[in-house]
């Protein structure tokens, strides 16, 4: 079985990835200056040219871009080539505001197909394969992205879209798919429906599971890979850079290798914007180097991680990204106190309970309310009804020991959290309803 899709690329050496880099990133900053008046006129007000960049040692002298840079410039302000030249558009989710649109030559499509089929011989995949994409279809990236790897690695693809689970187990039966392709919150919800349908894992035939476009902990790993009897892989994308892809999980499911012949990933001080040294957290900025159709430097991504080029034990010597905590945006402050929703996370599966929980945040004369809104699994509602508000009081302790603030809990019946076939909606932030 092979184990890279593109050896040359993901195991050569540090300098001979520079160089491709560098001799990448000349070119596409000399093009987008010509060709991208949006990005030009920032260049000119730095007073950067083209000249000024030599090599990615000299990346730190170009301007950011951030996604109000993409709404103003919305939709055709970043293009970097004729309309005609494009072959396909995709959107943001639009989990934070307005949508992005992101234009894709052929050759755009081909690289970023690569990527994904990287992504799925790492995760174990081959042309044996049977991959079933549950990653929803049409303006977001999650779908096409590994159907395209999909196919690229020659697997039987089944374009099955999110949704209708019932059906995708059925099919995941009858066709002996074994790799699945979805968020993690729909895979936790197929894994719930599989039980649900008197199933176990051994009434199917997955062995991986490629999952991304959303934050999860590694405890939320460990849960999926149980319930599916799957080995779970991340993968991470934005649509601004590509879609899935940017960075996979290589067997060590130690953090993501980026693919960094066709991204260039820097971590910056949120702050102040200076790129900080390897091995700080901070934010990841990607640069498209050789994208044609939406070719944005210094992408400013707003998810905090830290980038790593220890040697990885699968042969790969691509960067590796940490699982992103979630982004700077999702961050939550409360009564001044920065919280991750995936903290909470974090202590609810550890604490024995479901991932099906709700964040709500709101603002009560004045003072910061935290509630957290925690389903209980069939079973432990028949067994702890009438413990529930001693359980709650543990669970709530739980959490101030995480997060160092003081939430209320409440363990719910079970059923009574909305599940997610895309991108989970964890937290709702009522505080901004007041604003
Ligand atoms: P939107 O910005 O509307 O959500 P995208 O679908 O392009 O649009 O989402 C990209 C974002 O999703 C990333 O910037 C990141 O915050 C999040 N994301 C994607 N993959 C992962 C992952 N594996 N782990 C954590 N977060 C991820
Ligand atoms: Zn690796």
């Amino acid at each position: 079985m092979t184990k890279f899709f593109q050896p040359e690329i993901e195991t050569a050496s540090r300098e001979e990835i520079r160089a491709i880099q560098n001799e990448k990133l000349v070119k596409q900053v000399k093009h987008v200056y010509e060709n991208v008046k949006y990005y030009r006129d920032l260049m000119d007000e730095k007073g950067v040219t083209p000249d000024d960049i030599k090599s990615v040692d000299d990346i730190y002298k170009l301007p950011f871009l951030t996604k109000a840079d993409l709404r103003e410039a919305y939709p055709y302000g970043l293009l970097g080539t004729d309309l005609k030249n494009c072959v396909r558009i995709h959107a943001t989710s639009g989990t934070t505001g307005k949508r992005v649109v992101a234009f894709y030559t052929q050759n755009d499509i081909e690289l970023w197909d690569d990527c994904c089929a990287r992504a799925i011989i790492a995760a174990g995949g081959s042309s044996e394969d049977i991959c079933q994409v549950a990653y929803g279809y049409g303006l977001f990236t999650g779908g096409m992205g590994l159907h395209g790897g999909s196919q690229k690695v020659g697997c039987l693809t089944l374009p099955m879209s999110s949704g209708n689970t019932e059906r995708q187990i059925e099919f995941m039966q009858d066709l002996h798919s074994t790799i699945i392709c979805c968020t993690p919150s729909y895979a936790a919800y197929i894994g719930e429906t599989l039980k649900e349908m008197g199933l176990t894992p051994d009434d199917i035939d997955l062995k991986a599971g490629i999952f991304g476009a959303e934050p999860w902990t590694e405890e939320m790993r460990r849960d999926i890979e149980k319930s599916l009897g799957i080995k779970a892989y991340d993968i991470y994308g934005l649509t601004e850079s590509t879609g899935p892809g940017v960075a996979f999980e290589c067997e060590a499911q130690t953090g993501m290798h980026i693919n960094e012949d066709h991204f260039y990933a820097e971590i910056i001080d949120p702050e102040t914007g200076e790129v900080l040294p390897e091995g700080s957290k901070g934010e990841l900025v990607f640069t498209n180097l050789d994208k044609e159709g939406f070719p944005l430097l210094r992408y400013r991504t707003r998810d905090i991680c830290v980038l790593s080029t220890e040697k990885c034990s699968c042969g790969r010597t691509l960067i590796k990204m940490a699982k992103p905590m979630g982004r700077s945006d999702d961050m939550l402050i409360i009564r001044g106190v920065n919280v991750f929703p995936s903290q909470i996370e974090t202590v609810l599966i550890k604490e024995g309970y479901s991932p099906n929980y709700l964040i709500e945040v709101d603002r009560i004369k004045n003072n910061d309310t935290l509630d957290v809104y925690v389903e209980l699994s069939p079973e432990q509602f028949s067994d702890t009804v009438k413990d529930i508000s001693k359980n709650e009081k543990s669970l709530a302790d739980a959490i101030i020991q995480m997060v160092g603030i003081k939430p209320k809990v409440h363990l719910v019946a079970p059923k009574t959290i909305k599940r997610s076939e895309g991108k989970a909606v964890r937290v709702i932030d009522k505080r901004k309803l007041h604003d």
